[in-house]
């Protein structure tokens, strides 16, 4: 697709044929679906007046770029502000329905792309050999499947398909992502960059998925409550950090955008009874029973989750830790439990 766009926008008089690519004809000819809507758009492109060409010219860059998009310096071009007579073309190629779309869902059609460039399975797994850690990177909550099970989990589509062209099939905006941060009322098919917002005219900084920009960076979540009994959600609350501080404002939208704090509270106030049973059950067998002295089994409990990302829920889990162990009352209060 690439080499199809950066040939059409270059040359003064381009013609169809010249701009497939050698190594895409075989797809092309495969899926004729594919063929129409392609040439759709080589159509109505070179009827376009030339500051509407321009414009499609920069909308594909912008696009293209989904780094500097996440980072607020490109604004991102959506469907509806592109010249008119090119929307529909545009939205039959790339859009949810599209041609590119539909060519990897369909099985027959998707193995005329795999013999060529590869499988999507065979993507999640060399991104699962990069990416050790067990849990989806855009939670941290749930386990992703392993390179060694047949199936792989759904890509999300960062920037939507539906709303942005010439991104439904670049794979620097296609992420693996567990289940429920891709259903609808958590990430869904939001317009990230600019909603849910109270001012949704004004663009976002975003975390970009596979940056490395930030390697220091961290959450640090702080359980706030009086009790260790957090079944009663509204009685306590959850601090939610970044360091560096610098980095609030994209805290901020990957919060609004998968219902981050809403979701923890929810799986800390349903299971943290089982977290603090197994801090009394160790606490019984190796103080209470191997005299292991306090101190040292608070560093063992605090170190259990040093690296949370390896562990479902294991960020959670590492919170609550932190909030029983770090209570000036913990030793004093594990003592007077009763283990029968
Ligand atoms: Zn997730």
């Amino acid at each position: 697709m690439g080499h199809f766009f950066t040939h059409l926008f270059a040359e003064v008089s381009p013609t169809y044929a010249n701009l497939i690519h050698a190594d895409f004809q075989s797809i092309i000819d495969h899926h004729g679906v594919l063929d129409e809507k392609l040439k759709a758009v080589f159509t109505a492109y070179v009827a376009l007046a030339p500051a509407e060409k321009t414009e499609v010219q920069q909308a594909y860059n912008n696009n293209s770029s989904i780094e500097q998009i996440c980072n607020n310096v490109i604004k991102p071009a959506k469907f509806s502000e592109l010249p008119v007579s090119i929307q529909d073309s545009l939205k039959a190629l790339y859009g949810s329905k599209g041609a590119l779309y539909s060519m990897l869902t369909a099985k027959d059609d998707y193995d005329a792309i795999k013999n060529r460039c590869g499988s999507l399975k065979g993507h999640f797994e060399k991104f699962r050999e990069q990416n050790k850690l067990s849990v989806c990177p855009f939670c941290g909550m749930e386990n992703l499947l392993t390179d060694y099970d047949d199936a792989k989990n759904e890509y999300d589509h960062y920037l939507s398909k539906g709303d942005y062209p010439f991104c439904s099939i670049d794979f620097n905006n296609l992420t693996p992502i567990c289940d429920y941060c891709n259903k609808s009322g958590n990430k869904g098919q939001k317009d990230i960059p600019f909603e849910p917002r109270s001012n949704p005219q004004i663009q976002a900084e975003l975390y970009y998925p596979y940056s490395s920009a930030f390697p220091d960076h961290n959450i640090q979540l702080t359980i706030n409550a009086t009790d260790t009994d957090l079944s009663e959600i509204d009685t306590w609350t959850l601090s939610i950090e970044c360091i560096p501080a610098a980095n609030t404002r994209r805290k901020t939208r990957w919060l609004e955008i998968y219902n981050i704090e809403s979701r923890y509270k929810a799986k800390i106030a349903g299971d943290s009874y089982q977290w603090k049973d197994r801090i009394v059950s160790k606490h019984s067998l190796r103080c209470k029973k191997n005299n292991v002295p306090f101190a040292d089994f608070k560093d063992d409990i605090l170190d259990d989750f040093a690296t949370p990302l390896k562990w479902n829920n294991g960020v959670l889990m590492k919170c609550f830790d932190e909030f029983i162990m770090n209570d000036p009352n913990c030793e004093a209060n594990l003592d007077g439990i009763i283990i029968i």
